[in-house]
């Protein structure tokens, strides 16, 4: 809290985030989602007005203090759009910056990104398959806190009460 009682962007950021127990799981973002299933963090600018940001980036920008190129994208390891697992350790975090989805493929298959929640999967779906589950991921967050079954249901776009076949 600032001294006028209004939340800080930080605040405010965490209190939209629900971490898994792992140092490996995916921290889902339980804000905002915009028409292309990822989240939209809101900024206040000094104008008055509003900009909407993607979590993932705010998060990468406040963590390293990089202030990331628009043509630079920020690629998901893990797959789950709703994801804003960034660590400075690039072993450790779920996105890294690249401007070729390619890069990170590569990368993933040597290992370097390859955690447990990895499977590529979501990547693949239509945008409206893709909000879809990201709304019905942030509704099983909001509702029930860390939710693993939820997240594997989002990676492989199968009914969380489907029994997984692997
Ligand atoms: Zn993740």
């Amino acid at each position: 809290m600032t001294s006028d009682g209004t939340s800080t962007a930080p605040d405010r950021f965490w209190s939209h985030v629900v971490k898994g127990p792992n140092r490996s799981d995916c921290w889902i973002w339980t804000g905002a989602i915009g028409d292309d299933g990822y989240g939209r963090f809101w900024l206040p600018q000094p104008d008055g007005g509003q900009r909407a940001m993607r979590p993932q980036r705010w998060l990468y920008e406040h963590l390293t203090g990089v202030a990331l190129l628009p043509d630079v994208l920020l690629l998901h390891a893990c797959d789950v759009p709703l994801c804003v697992h960034v660590d400075v350790d690039e072993a450790v975090s779920h996105l890294a910056p690249g401007t070729h989805r390619g890069n990170m493929l590569e990368r993933v298959r040597r290992g370097r990104h390859r955690n447990e929640w990895t499977t590529l999967r979501t990547s693949g779906l239509p945008r409206s398959e893709r909000v879809r589950l990201s709304r019905e991921l942030r509704e099983a967050f909001r509702e029930h806190g860390w939710d693993a079954a939820a997240v594997r249901a989002c990676r492989t776009g199968i009914a969380s009460d489907t029994p997984t076949l692997w």
